[in-house]
């Protein structure tokens, strides 16, 4: 078994004798900021000209300054601007203000691993990347727990990165849940293999084929939806405590069999293959090529699919259901997200 890093492994005294620039201030950037203001560490946040997330932090108590002070006045950046204007944001405002002994953090190896950002050898260079959205990893601090991290070291400058990095991972609540170290490669390709084949792709693509297949053959959407969307939660809750078992010990024995003779019928060796194909395109790097090309265009063919898949009749469905939940709490965070739409 890897080595897992948990509170006694890490000591927070490091990061807080540091001063730290979190550039961005959306999922993680607010989580990041805010526990580490609440672990004692000098933090300040990063934004660009006309931010809107500047009143937000600004309320919370915050400093925020320009990126290129922020950066000048810290002497550990940690980059939480979205992935696709990282390069830019490096280029322009953190380069030059990158001293010897400083350290460039990130949440995320993306710009890393496929070099659109190449720091200069006398920063120590590390991902603190948490295993779970910003505002879970934020929720689960203040809860007194934590969300799991990865953290590598690509660059060693100061022979402390190790160090530096578990201690940060500590002031968000990292080493709560458990630490694994990693290398940027293995983080960067294996986040984007999860998220593409299977927890975001794959399980959006997997519910609107499972609601369609449904109200195709004319039952009601409202039940479609309850049967593919709203109890997968229900199902992971159980697999996330005891894995893939202990949601089969849960479930009736006739869902266990269906699971067994029907699963292997819809995820077929296809889908392996396929997967396959997609972990190709993420380690060639055509994957992050589209994504940033894209990107430099204005992102048309983002745009283009995110409003295709708003326009799916499964979202329509669950919006009207889900006003019936009270019990789905809407944070002030959740309701600027689409769960309040
Ligand atoms: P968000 O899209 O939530 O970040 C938005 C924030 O970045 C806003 O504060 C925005 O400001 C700011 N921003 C945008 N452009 C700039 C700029 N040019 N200069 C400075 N700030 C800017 O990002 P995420 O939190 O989703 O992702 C951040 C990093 O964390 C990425 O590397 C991502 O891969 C990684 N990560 C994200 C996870 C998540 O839960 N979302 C999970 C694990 C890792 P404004 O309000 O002005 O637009
Ligand atoms: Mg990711
Ligand atoms: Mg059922």
């Amino acid at each position: 078994m890897t080595e897992l890093y948990y509170d006694d492994d890490a000591d927070l005294s490091i990061i807080q004798g540091r001063k730290v620039a979190v550039i961005g201030y959306g999922s993680q950037g607010h989580a990041h900021a805010l526990s580490l203001r609440d672990s004692g560490v000098d933090v300040r946040v990063g934004l660009a000209e006309g931010s809107k997330s500047k009143a937000k932090a600004e309320a919370e108590g915050l400093r925020v300054l320009p990126v290129a002070e922020a950066a000048a006045e810290a002497d550990l950046i940690m980059i939480l601007a979205p992935d696709q204007v990282q390069a830019k944001v490096y280029a322009a405002s953190i380069a030059d203000n990158l001293k010897a002994g400083d350290a460039l953090f990130f949440g995320h190896g993306f710009n890393i691993r496929f070099g659109f950002i190449q720091p200069p050898a006398h920063v120590d260079v590390a991902p603190v990347a948490p295993k779970g959205p910003g505002h879970i990893v934020r929720r689960e601090f203040e809860a007194g727990r934590g969300v799991p991290d990865l953290i590598a070291v690509e660059q060693n400058a100061s022979g402390k990165a190790k160090e530096l990095a578990l201690s940060y991972a500590k002031a968000i609540g990292g080493t709560r849940a458990g630490v694994i170290e990693t290398t940027f490669t293995e983080e960067t390709e294996t986040d984007l293999f999860g998220e593409q084949a299977v927890l975001c792709g794959g399980a959006s693509q997997l519910g609107q084929y499972g609601f369609e297949t449904l109200a195709e053959a004319g039952y009601k959407p409202e039940i479609a939806y309850f049967e593919v969307l709203h109890e997968l939660k229900l199902i992971v809750d159980l697999m996330v405590e005891g894995g893939i078992a202990r949601q089969r010990w849960s479930v009736s024995d006739t869902a266990e069999l269906g699971d067994y003779v029907s699963g292997p019928r819809v995820i077929d060796e296809h889908v392996k293959e396929n997967m396959k194909a997609v972990l190709a395109d993420i380690q060639s790097g055509a994957f992050a090529k589209r994504f940033m090309d894209d990107q430099a265009a204005g992102g048309p063919e983002f745009q283009e699919l995110r409003r295709k898949g708003e326009q799916h009749p499964i979202e329509a469905t669950g919006r009207e259901l889900r006003k019936l939940f009270s019990w789905i709490k809407s944070s002030d965070d959740y309701n600027e997200g689409p769960v309040a739409r």
